[in-house]
């Protein structure tokens, strides 16, 4: 049997006091994936095409979930059960399914939710639980216990509607801290599946849990682009042009203040690009100390004010443009060379190189050009 999930109904619980996370922060209105908590859980249960979703919560103010016209709106209790008892006694959905979800857990998994739905709807379990296994050391009063016995438990959490009801409705205000618990208290009158979870589910508490959550999802990428272009002269014997840093033999002289390497000036535009810095002649002009300067410098240069902001390159993509020399016979040269000058792996870089097609300036072989495309992540 296939369910849908418009039929499902779906309790999100947003009742909590927020109390060990901050005095003064509402924990539903804490920073998320650049949004907060509440909206993130609502427009993610919204992509898997819930329809009856009803949201558990006390305090409406600065929460801006208007934009969500559908949603049913319950006050939550004193308690968490009580919350939970609320919803499903009050709610207007009927549905023979429910999942249960608390908003401090970020839900990023439409695995799981297709996985419990499936256990209650095809294996026909009246409650089903995700947890994940303890893998640190749990000690209670100095003795060590077996680690393996831990199951460590999740929301959200499925189960058969009026069996919930009925076990809410018995439970006479004992503070719950989940809903599967009703279910293991009751002795093997119920089926209850426990599904392993090895994805990240972590119950925000804390702020510096949220913190480092934001850390692992969010990675802040800028983007640069770099640009550069050199004059170049046709001679009788061969030179050595530099090239990203490889010394490249060729017929052709590059005319610039400095060592002319195109490739190298592009790279260093694009990280300073990226990290909103001005270009590379502004902090090299032409004058007398920078005549033939070794292009590194440059790139050193850019490449210390990237880790003054805690920054790594992700990648970079770079397509030169040249007539002469022709850049694929030193294609693995010039890769190694750059991917040594950023201490970044061969993997995260591509050179490409084409001509002008005989067109143009660059066409005729008096111009060689670079563009680079680079991404920083956080370091
Ligand atoms: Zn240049």
């Amino acid at each position: 049997m296939t369910l849908i999930n418009s039929k499902i109904h779906f309790v999100l619980l947003a009742g909590g006091s927020s109390l060990r996370f901050s005095s003064n922060t509402n924990k539903l209105l804490a920073k998320f994936k650049n949004k907060n908590l509440l909206i993130h859980n609502i427009e993610f249960i919204k992509e898997l095409k819930f329809k009856k979703i009803t949201l558990v919560i006390n305090n409406l103010k600065n929460a801006n979930i208007n934009i969500f016209n559908d949603l049913e709106i319950i006050k939550g209790g004193k308690t968490r059960s009580e919350s939970v008892k609320n919803a499903l006694n009050k709610s207007k959905f009927k549905s023979k399914y429910v999942i249960i979800h608390d908003v401090a857990r970020p839900l990023n998994s439409h695995k799981l939710i297709k996985k419990i739905i499936k256990n209650l709807a095809e294996k026909n379990y009246d409650c089903v639980v995700p947890y994940s296994k303890c893998s640190d050391t749990a000690v209670i009063n100095s003795n060590n216990i077996d680690r393996e016995k831990i199951k460590l438990i999740k929301t959200p959490q499925g189960f058969i509607k009026d069996k919930i009801i009925r076990l809410h409705d018995k439970n006479n205000r004992k503070i719950l801290t989940d809903d599967s618990q009703l279910f293991r208290n009751e002795k093997n009158k119920f089926k209850i599946k426990y599904l392993l979870q090895n994805e990240i589910n972590i119950k925000i508490t804390y702020k510096d849990e949220l913190k480092s959550l934001n850390k692992l999802v969010e990675n802040n990428i800028l983007v640069g682009i770099g640009y550069d272009i050199h004059k170049t002269i046709k001679t009788n014997k061969n030179n050595l042009l530099k090239l990203g840093g490889a010394k490249i033999k060729s017929k052709v002289k590059v005319i610039s203040h400095s060592d002319g390497d195109v490739i190298l000036h592009a790279i260093t535009d694009s990280i300073l690009g990226a990290l909103s810095q001005r270009d590379i002649g502004t902090y090299f002009p032409n004058n007398k100390k920078n005549l033939n300067r070794n292009s590194i410098d440059f790139l050193n240069y850019a490449l210390n004010k990237m880790k003054t902001k805690k920054k790594m390159i992700n990648n970079i993509d770079l397509m030169i443009v040249s007539e002469e020399p022709k850049i694929n016979p030193h294609f693995n040269k010039i890769l190694y060379s750059i991917s040594k000058k950023l201490n970044l792996n061969k993997n995260s870089i591509t050179v490409k190189a084409t001509t002008n097609e005989k067109s143009g300036l660059i066409g005729n072989g008096d111009f060689i050009a670079c563009w680079s495309n680079i991404s920083l992540r956080d370091s």
